[in-house]
């Protein structure tokens, strides 16, 4: 029997325990500006109601005064609505350290328990899967059937999906926009250009459109003040502006090109996971390849089809192994022996048999092969045909 071993388990929860921390922060973060700035609003407004009391008609202060209630009354309910979600994203926390904390009760992987835990995080694990990859009714339909309601960042990934969807689809920085002016300064914090990016892109559009003044007087407005690290990119930007969208000049082609609003897409989707320390690649990906290092050896890179076995989900190049291309080969203390053929191990029950010709295949192959062949066997490096009775039985020490 296993041991759980904590470190390890606890090695790729990390995002787990986060995404509702950082949405908490951020959540915390947006509140105190919003209230900082009503604030001073009202209080400013009041102070000038005060000083000029005694000019003002009875009607006109009461006028303000109303004013100035109905901006609290809003601001009071957007901090209603506020403290409801920060309750759920604390329960949300909560759950989900609970959730990691039971990992500490199971002694060994025997535990039935154990089994279960397993069993919700790989739901878990697909998903985000899902979620990553836009398929949001399945992924719904799952976090229902195995209640994760908790375990979801479903909130999180849907405000991806719409704003990729806007980017791609619409042609649109809107949305993107809008979210990066709420994250400003976490954005600041990881040098990012994102915001440039969006802006260079409105400015494009602007040029594409044939409207030069507005896309002039739109980069005075929101792209100068990038001049510190961008200003390059804006005086070619500036440049565009004398060539027309079907130009064959490569550096503006490629700014007219469309495929930038997918890159806008992607790298937007990089840097909000890179707030919300999400890994670029879904744990689903981490957790196979961790498992697929264990049986990746030379024969599974080889490129000759023939090495491959075909109960190696490392040798399947178009699927599995795909992931498994970047992954060290294992380091194997026992080796064990498979045929070639059936790709089963070969063992006291299932020994393997020696050809004439030096090459080895497991007894139940070459029996199967006898019996469809009359009796007769084929190498399947060679193509050289034998009798069964020719090969012998090899025994492993
Ligand atoms: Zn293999």
């Amino acid at each position: 029997m296993d041991k759980v071993n904590m470190e390890h388990m606890l090695a790729i929860e990390e995002p787990f325990l986060k995404v509702p921390l950082e949405q908490l922060k951020r959540s915390a973060r947006q509140i105190q500006k919003l209230v900082e700035r009503e604030m001073a609003a009202v209080s400013s407004e009041l102070s000038e109601a005060l000083k000029n009391q005694y000019r003002l008609a009875p009607e006109e202060l009461q006028k303000t005064v109303d004013g100035l209630i109905e901006r609290l009354q809003v601001l009071k309910r957007k901090l209603e609505d506020a403290n409801q979600e920060e309750a759920q994203l604390i329960q949300r926390s909560k759950r989900r350290a609970i959730e990691l904390q039971e990992l500490k009760g199971f002694e060994t992987t025997a535990h039935p328990l154990f089994q279960q835990w397993c069993r919700r995080r790989l739901d878990r694990v697909l998903v985000d899967y899902m979620l990553r990859n836009g398929n949001m009714r399945t992924a719904q339909m799952l976090v229902e059937e195995s209640q994760l309601e908790h375990f979801a960042d479903t909130s999180l990934f849907s405000l991806v999906m719409a704003i990729e969807a806007e980017l791609k689809e619409s042609h649109s920085c809107r949305g993107a926009l809008e979210w990066c002016a709420e994250n400003r300064s976490a954005l600041r914090k990881i040098q990012s250009s994102l915001e440039f990016e969006l802006r260079l892109q409105e400015f494009i559009e602007m040029a594409r459109a044939h409207n030069r003044a507005g896309a002039i007087a739109y980069a005075k407005k929101h792209m100068v003040s990038w001049s510190d690290t961008q200003l390059p990119r804006i005086e070619r930007a500036m440049t565009l502006l004398a060539f027309p969208p079907t130009t064959l000049c490569p550096p503006y082609r490629a700014m007219f090109d469309q495929a930038r609003w997918q890159t806008l897409s992607d790298s937007f989707r990089t840097v909000i996971f890179q707030l919300y320390n999400l890994p670029a690649q879904p744990l689903l990906h981490l957790l196979l390849q961790t498992g697929l290092s264990a049986l990746k050896t030379p024969a599974c890179v080889s490129e000759e089809p023939s090495e491959h076995n075909r109960n190696c989900p490392v040798c399947q190049t178009e699927t599995l192994g795909k992931l498994a291309r970047d992954l060290p080969l294992s380091h194997h203390v026992n080796s064990n022996l498979v045929c070639r053929i059936t790709g089963e191990k070969m063992d006291e029950d299932n020994p393997p048999m020696r050809l004439p010709n030096g090459y080895v295949y497991s007894q139940s192959a070459l029996s199967d092969m006898a019996a469809k062949l009359d009796g007769k066997i084929k190498c399947q490096r060679t193509g050289q045909v034998f009798k069964l009775s020719e090969a012998t039985k090899l025994f492993i020490s």
